[in-house]
């Protein structure tokens, strides 16, 4: 967790309910609602009943629950203060459960549930098994938001959006994982429905901060440039400026040959390359605010070269030694994001929680009971709500066979014994878990700076206005929010995605708070308590007021048109990972995540920080090469 996380938190605060949003009622009635339709559009589809039992009424359900989400006040206050110290110490246990398990698996992301799938499939679903996690709901990153209106439910993804191969290819490993599963990649086709957004475009949104007057402009990427930016509200001077960076052929390092070239844009930022060489005019630096690059890396910190591989523009004439990244030929995307990967998880490591037995297009629809994860006798127990404070051998881990694992549970300390410990948490906490690792290594552990990342899923009343508008997305380079994006017209089971724009639908706003021109680890340390101290009430504002300025010239109207704000809170988001610009060229064993994830007796590490990559394939290879870990610990390779 943070370092530098402020210490007034409001730990004590209840999770806010926020079913009402300036006085409209959402989701009215909730806990007296009719059998609840997942995909109620087809009327030959069987609803799904709300689940009599107080753990699963819609109130305390967590895909459900709106407001402040992620990590929600409540559910990280407990690793802060082990960052802190509070636990530093010996510890006063409470509730010694005398329970003790093959595995105890620290963190119910894709890393950990992946971890503990593999060794239950090594033990042939023998072993005993738990997974302990802070949160109220599992999946890590990898969770899912419900919509209730109406009688209907709308899913969106909370974190982790895609099955994508950007720029790290799914392994042997990672792909035959989501073949188990049932996943197939190449079937996504039958589930989108692209016909829905037809004729929609990218827009951008100029903000008269920062422009001639606040204006949308549709069609980025679709019109010749010349128009698009002859619609835009420019001043002369931006206009011919974004207008010559976009389209002239010009070589701005002409001394250079492609490999001089590509060595110089890897040590200069992007923000340097357009100023110093391409000598971009001042009014027209503000269009590129909003770029995100990879890990969300900004104009100021990515390196020139990383943004010239993605081509971004003024790079049209130059010739620049490549790297080949492999194509995205390996896409897929659920409803509810990889949220779908973590249920098909639990639904494997505990059938008995769910409300049928589902494969991975039903799983869409089906409900969990959350009091059911925990069963003594499963094979596998999720304990949710239960920050991990210690995990240490009993005697020289060396020798060692047991590890006690100490959490927090409701304001106590319990304590479990485990013969294996696979630690799928994030990195950054794990050096104050395990007090007994080496210096070397917990220096090394402390290296990543995880990159903060918010994405608000709204419910909107219908999506008329886009319609209007033209847009089925829109960057806001210099907006509270920096991307608004329709979510995908994916139908997948018994879950139909809304087939008309009069229809509610999700829109996912991400904001990425950075603090341009600061080393980039400094801007994430203060995005992480930007995002730690706002309250749901300024971020419910600055969603009306940029919805309403962006969407207003289509006709919406925010008290109307907004139904519902759910607030995915990412302080820590995706994992870190090196650059030219802000990191030192590491030998191969040398790399901190390398020297950070070695096993110490009978302890493992897994999670995408250990593999130094913000992606699920990476998850899923760190957990299989912990599980390796922990079987070598144990003679069994
Ligand atoms: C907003 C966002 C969007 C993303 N989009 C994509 C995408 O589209 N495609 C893609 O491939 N990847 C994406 N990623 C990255 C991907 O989500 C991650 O790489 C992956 O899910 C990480 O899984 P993990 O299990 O390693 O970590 P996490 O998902 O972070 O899970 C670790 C869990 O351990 C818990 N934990 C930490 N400390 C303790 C403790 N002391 N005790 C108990 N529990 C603890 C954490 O709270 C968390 O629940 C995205 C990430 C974010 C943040």
């Amino acid at each position: 967790m943070s370092d530098e996380a402020p210490k007034d938190l409001g730990m004590k605060r209840r999770i806010p309910r926020r079913d009402f949003l300036g006085g409209v009622a959402v989701a009215a009635g909730l806990a007296a609602a009719p059998p609840l339709a997942l995909g109620g559009a087809d009327p030959g589809q069987p609803a799904a009943q709300v689940p009599a039992d107080p753990e699963l009424l819609p109130d305390t359900y967590p895909p459900a629950l709106t407001g402040l989400r992620g990590q929600y006040p409540g559910s990280f206050e407990e690793a802060h203060r082990t960052r802190d110290g509070a636990y530093a110490g010996a510890l006063g246990i409470e509730d010694d459960t005398g329970e003790v398990y093959d595995l105890v698996v620290v963190g119910a992301g894709l890393s950990g549930l992946t971890a503990a799938h593999l060794f239950q499939r090594y033990l042939n679903g023998h072993g005993n098994v738990l997974v302990l996690d802070n949160h109220d709901d599992f999946g890590g990153h990898a969770k899912r938001n419900e919509f209730r209106h109406g009688h209907r439910v709308y899913l969106a993804a909370g974190g982790t959006l895609d099955i994508d191969t950007p720029y790290f290819p799914y392994s042997y490993t990672a792909r035959a994982l989501l073949a188990e599963l049932g996943i197939d990649v190449g079937s996504y086709p039958r589930h989108l429905n692209p016909q829905l957004y037809a004729g929609l475009t990218e827009g951008v949104f100029f903000d008269r901060e920062h422009f001639v007057r606040d204006g949308l402009v549709a069609g980025r990427g679709r019109k010749p440039w010349r128009q698009f930016f002859a619609e835009a509200p420019l001043t002369a001077a931006a206009r011919a400026d974004l207008l010559r960076v976009h389209t002239a052929t010009v070589d701005y390092l002409p001394g250079l040959d492609a490999a001089g070239k590509a060595a110089l844009l890897k040590r200069i930022s992007y923000e340097q390359f357009l100023v110093q060489h391409v000598h971009l005019h001042r009014e027209a630096l503000p269009y590129f605010a909003g770029l995100a690059f990879r890990n969300n890396k900004r104009i100021d910190t990515c390196p020139a070269y990383e943004a010239s591989q993605h081509g971004s523009p003024g790079f049209q004439g130059m010739s620049i030694e490549s790297e080949k990244f492999p194509d995205p030929d390996y896409f897929f995307h659920f409803p509810d994001g990889n949220a779908t990967i973590a249920r098909l998880l639990v639904n494997r490591l505990v059938p008995g929680a769910w409300s049928e037995p589902c494969d991975a297009e039903s799983i869409a629809v089906a409900l969990v009971d959350y009091a059911k994860l925990d069963r003594p006798g499963s094979p596998t127990r999720i304990r949710l709500r239960s920050t991990v404070v210690r995990a240490e051998h009993e005697g020289d881990p060396r020798s060692s066979r047991s590890v006690q694992v100490v959490y927090s549970r409701g304001g106590r300390l319990a304590r479990v014994r485990a013969r294996n410990v696979v630690l799928a948490c994030h990195n950054n906490i794990i050096r104050y878990l395990v007090p007994e690792l080496p210096q070397a290594q917990k220096t090394a552990l402390a290296y990543a700076s995880k990159v903060p990342m918010q994405y608000t899923n709204v419910l909107l009343r219908n999506w008329r206005p886009w319609q209007r508008l033209g847009v089925q997305s829109i960057v806001a380079p210099n907006g509270y929010h920096t991307e608004l994006e329709l979510v995908p017209p994916v139908s997948m089971g018994a879950y139909r995605f809304p087939d008309s724009p009069d229809e509610p639908v999700v829109a996912r706003l991400t904001r990425n708070p950075n603090h341009p021109g600061l080393p980039r680890k400094t801007q994430q340390a203060l995005g992480r308590q930007d995002m730690l101290v706002t309250p749901f009430e300024k971020i419910e504002q600055e969603v009306r007021a940029q919805l309403q300025r962006t969407l207003g010239a289509g006709g919406f109207d925010a008290p109307r048109d907004l139904l519902a704000i759910t607030v995915n809170r990412w302080p820590h988001g995706y994992a870190y990972t090196y650059d030219t610009l802000a990191d030192p060229a590491f030998a191969d064993n040398e790399y901190p995540h390398v020297v950070g994830r070695q096993r110490l007796g009978r302890i493992s590490i897994a999670n995408a920080d250990a593999g130094a990559a913000a992606f699920t394939n990476e998850a899923i290879d760190q957990a299989h090469r912990a599980v390796h870990d922990l079987l070598a610990s144990r003679g069994w390779t």
